[in-house]
């Protein structure tokens, strides 16, 4: 069952009118929520837990995700009319707003995540023999632009109470080969970015930002994305601006951002306008074709409306949701660093110590809870990316030989000299509240979660007899 979600809803929640910029920037204020609806928590001693046939503690579902708004739908009927179906006007004016909202001077729509780190490797010259320090707490799609340079991945261990790559394992990392840093703002938290940019200035390397979880999440009231030499996001529909695909990278540096659209526009210069092929245009330089379209580019525009206003009622919930939880044993919110005022709260990560819950495992903590109409999972698979077949392959692949010596290769040593020891604990112990539509519900839904967590660890027992 879901929600439609609406105007109506942050009229209902209370945080439309709240959307002062001072809101905005406090991720600690619940005030606003806290005056609408009165705290409901429920008596669950002797309340049979879902897991075990008892009734769920969230009954009503979650509103619908992607958020999309009936009245929307006759600008993407308009833009079918219109026949300009490729890179036009629309992706321009997407473009301009997100670079206004992220604070940068420039920014190019791609095709997705994906792409926009991969484009972004190969146009700061990314190539053989360099490395780049990579946030391992991701999947793979952060790191393939590395290796579609032939460039060499070296993972710095994060720190697992932030759960993100952590400055001093980066120093640890550096060589001289080492020419740039990738930072991922994982769950949408900020990355430890201050530091970061202090470390790549020292020692002269390029910041490329992985944001595609941290669409609007700030430090110090300055977005992520706008740090770095380049600033990657996603717009798949999971994301918190969902266009279904959809991609872009911003920057500050102009001759960047013209290598990138031509990269982006089969490598002709960026005088020629997409969708032109007379005459006496053609490719000047090695490219891909990653444009963004038109149809893309309006639903973009229509969730840019109220992408502040769901980040402000995500961050209400968000931070309303850790204080509760924080004050329930065996469940510890993600640390945010100093400076962070506002996130994205693509997921709410917490650290779970079984030891609190009678021993009651992480993974049926996890079924207990999605029993309860929780959405949560595990996060990430205990399996790090520098032991996945990417890497098996790709460092037995003859390319690589023709570039590294047999020692880089070694698949084992690669994975010794990887190893990230705290994030082999962050997956066994990590718990996460997915987001999509769940943190734009109404305080009470909070209250229904935080109940969850009550009855399952008042029946941890119980659960762990259950089996
Ligand atoms: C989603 C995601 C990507 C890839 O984005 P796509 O648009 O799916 O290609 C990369 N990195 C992270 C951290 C992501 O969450």
């Amino acid at each position: 069952m879901t929600k439609q979600f609406s105007r109506r809803n942050f009229i209902k929640t209370g945080v439309a009118g709240a959307l002062s910029a001072a809101a905005l920037s406090d991720v600690s204020s619940a005030s606003t929520l806290a005056a609408e609806t009165k705290t409901s928590v429920a008596n669950t001693q002797g309340t049979k837990p879902a897991i075990l046939g008892g009734e769920q503690a969230h009954q009503t579902g979650w509103p619908a995700w992607p958020a999309w708004e009936p009245k929307w739908d006759s600008e993407i009927m308009e833009v079918l009319d219109r026949r300009v179906w490729s890179r036009s006007k629309l992706v321009t004016e997407f473009e301009e707003q997100w670079a206004e909202k992220i604070g940068t001077q420039f920014c190019l729509a791609v095709v997705n995540g994906t792409n926009a780190l991969s484009a972004s490797f190969m146009e700061l010259n990314i190539g053989p023999g360099d490395e780049v320090i990579a946030a391992p707490y991701t999947f793979s799609a952060s790191i393939f632009g590395i290796l579609y340079q032939k460039a060499m991945p070296v993972f710095a261990d994060i720190d697992p109470t932030t759960y993100q790559i952590d400055p001093e394992q980066i120093k640890a990392k550096i060589t001289p080969r080492t020419k740039a840093i990738l930072p991922v703002h994982i769950c949408g938290l900020p990355s430890d970015m201050e530091n970061i940019m202090k470390i790549a200035k020292e020692h002269h390397l390029y910041v490329i930002e992985d944001c595609c979880q941290a669409h609007l999440s700030t430090i110090h009231g300055k977005p992520v994305g706008s740090f770095g030499d380049a600033g990657c996001f996603s717009f798949q529909t999971s994301k918190v601006l969902p266009i279904g695909e959809g991609g872009a990278i911003t920057t500050n540096d102009q001759a960047f951002k013209e290598r990138l659209y031509s990269y982006h526009n089969y490598g002709y210069a960026t005088t020629v306008a997409p969708g032109t092929y007379a005459g006496s245009i053609h490719s000047f330089r090695l490219a891909n074709k990653i444009r963004m379209a038109e149809y893309q580019a309006a639903i973009g525009l229509c969730q840019l409306r109220t992408l502040e206003q769901q980040i402000a009622v995500r961050n209400e919930n968000g931070s309303y949701l850790r204080k509760r939880i924080a004050e329930i044993p065996g469940l510890r919110p993600v640390r945010y660093y100093d400076g962070v005022d506002r996130v994205s709260y693509y997921m709410c990560p917490f650290i779970y110590n079984p030891d609190e819950f009678k021993g009651l495992s992480r993974d049926k903590f996890v079924m207990a809870l999605r029993a309860e109409g929780v959405n949560a999972s595990n996060g990430y698979p205990n399996d790090p990316l520098y032991s996945q077949g990417i890497f098996k392959e790709t460092l037995a692949s003859e390319i690589y030989q023709k570039i590294y010596s047999k020692d880089q290769l070694n698949f084992d040593e690669f994975k010794e000299r990887n190893s990230c020891p705290n994030l082999i604990k962050t997956f066994e112990t990590s718990v996460w509240l997915d987001s999509a539509g769940m943190f734009l519900g109404s305080k009470s839904d909070m209250d229904d979660i935080v109940n969850a967590v009550i009855k399952i660890r008042d029946n941890a027992e119980a659960i762990k007899k259950a089996g």
